[in-house]
């Protein structure tokens, strides 16, 4: 058996038939991960004890002959800023290093409860700031498909776990593309709900008008098997959404042909290259499927990167706060005064990219700059919602690109900020509007390196997201 070509479906189907046990699922798993785990850097911490009791509890659901759930001895790997009670929690930070959570996310538990197995958790930038894990405080994480690359951020980790198929699904989470550019550069499946979809009750807050959980997987039908079972309404987080779960891996196999698709205009101008061509393979197949496909124009798309950054690092500055060495974290030993054991704490504690957004977000809140840049980034985020408002009444889906670039080298980008910020142009207009979006993989660079293709539709239409996702999938491969 090697499970690094299973799926979510074959694994409750081998079960079933006693082909092998979830405890023997778990093993190999956590094997696999451990013994990997010093190439990629994947994985922060591992949980065997944990992942073998709930192998075991699904072993003997079977043996009882109880359903075990959907995700009945599947293998999951889930990102180190969401909580998972008695077993340590680290977002990536120095600050948060020796951090165990006393209660776990409501997706963690909904997962468990489906059957699903925890292996461990999963490196990512610090407080998932950051485009290619290189932000972590544990060392970056290394793509599976070429070792000298990132694997993108910030689920990088979650990413890695799933391509390097230590884990079938993983959960991320997605602020401003963390899911979707770590799953285009490691070729793999990541889908960003409509925001409220999934409870983020557990979730470390970055910037909670943005933040998002979501899944990752090697095919769509696992992607979407697991967000049915993390999403809907919990009242533990009252932005969490009412709207009914629809069972989304039964509607996969429905029509596409005849859906209208619009291919915004401004995301594919700068686009060149062997990413642009493969997005456009994409197209192509998409038409021959039977998809209507024409132009259509975003005009706000080219101030979303200020807006987003903008917005993101006031939320941030304000959640972060909490990081001040009397409640969760790590404490200077070096203080004499309160200030300086709040100053030497997080002075210590925070890496410079935290820092540099903590500093513009207590900026542009401050009494001076808040009307120029906050509230005015407020009202850029509704005319970028205004777009996609007035696209889907013309398309029933929105076809882009997720990155303008693949996965580049360790080190590349560490030092212009800026530079790492256009990561993640093509996928922060989707998060500021909170509609469902996904990278499918789309192909391959002559070197190897994958590619993937965003899909976007009206807000909580993640059926018809994946219904597209997955007929694409199936002719291209
Ligand atoms: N790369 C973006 C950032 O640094 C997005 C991060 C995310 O989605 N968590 O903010």
């Amino acid at each position: 058996m090697d499970i690094r070509s299973l799926s979510a479906g074959r694994i409750r189907e081998g079960l079933a038939a006693r082909e092998f046990s979830a405890v023997e699922i778990a093993t190999e798993a956590l094997r696999l991960a451990e013994a990997g785990n010093p190439r990629t850097n994947a994985y922060l911490s591992f949980s065997p004890e944990r992942a073998l009791a709930a192998a075991r509890a699904v072993d003997e659901k079977l043996a009882r002959g109880e359903d075990p759930g959907p995700l009945a001895g599947v293998p999951v790997a889930v990102k180190d800023v969401i909580l998972t009670k008695g077993l340590r929690t680290t977002c990536g930070s120095k600050l948060l290093e020796n951090y165990i959570p006393p209660y776990d996310a409501t997706a963690v538990i909904r997962l468990e409860q489906a059957g699903g197995v925890i292996l461990g958790k999963t490196n990512c930038d610090e407080f998932a700031m950051g485009s290619s894990n290189e932000n972590s405080a544990f060392g970056p994480v290394r793509n599976p498909v070429a070792p000298d690359r990132v694997p993108g951020g910030s689920s990088g980790g979650s990413a890695a776990a799933v391509a390097d198929g230590t884990a079938v699904v993983a959960l991320g989470s997605d602020t401003g593309g963390s899911i979707r550019q770590p799953a285009s550069f490691c070729g793999v499946v990541g889908v960003t709900p409509t925001y409220g979809r999934v409870s983020r009750y557990g979730l470390t807050a970055f910037a909670s008008s943005l933040d998002h959980i979501g899944p990752f997987a090697r095919s769509v039908r696992d992607a979407a098997v697991l967000l049915g079972v993390i999403a809907g309404r919990d009242p533990r987080d009252a932005t969490s959404a009412f709207a009914p779960v629809p069972d989304y891996a039964a509607e996969l196999d429905g029509k596409v042909q005849g859906m209208r698709l619009g291919l915004p205009r401004e995301y594919f101008e700068g686009l060149a290259g062997e990413t642009a061509q493969l997005v456009m393979r994409g197209v192509d197949t998409l038409k021959r499927l039977g998809c209507q496909v024409r132009e259509v124009s975003m005009p706000a798309t080219r101030y979303a990167i200020a807006c987003y950054y903008v917005i993101c690092t006031a939320e941030a500055s304000s959640n972060l706060a909490r990081y001040d060495g009397v409640r969760y974290t790590a404490r200077s030993p070096r203080s004499e005064t309160l200030q300086d054991m709040y100053r030497n704490t997080r002075g210590e504690g925070f890496g410079t990219e935290c820092k540099r957004r903590i500093m513009l977000g207590t900026y542009v809140l401050s009494a001076g700059y808040y009307d120029a840049y906050y509230l005015k980034a407020q009202k850029v985020r509704g005319l970028v919602a205004r777009d996609f408002a007035r696209a889907f009444e013309e398309v029933d889906a929105l076809v882009a690109p997720v990155s303008p670039f693949p996965a580049f080298e360790l080190g590349e980008k560490v030092d212009d900020p800026l530079a790492m910020y256009l990561s993640d142009i093509y996928t922060i207009t989707g998060s500021l509007a909170g509609v469902p979006c996904m990278s499918v993989p789309c192909g391959a660079t002559a070197a190897g390196l994958p590619v993937g293709m965003q899909i976007l539709t009206r807000h909580f239409d993640e059926s018809g997201m994946f219904r597209l996702a997955h007929a694409f999938e199936q002719a291209a491969t």
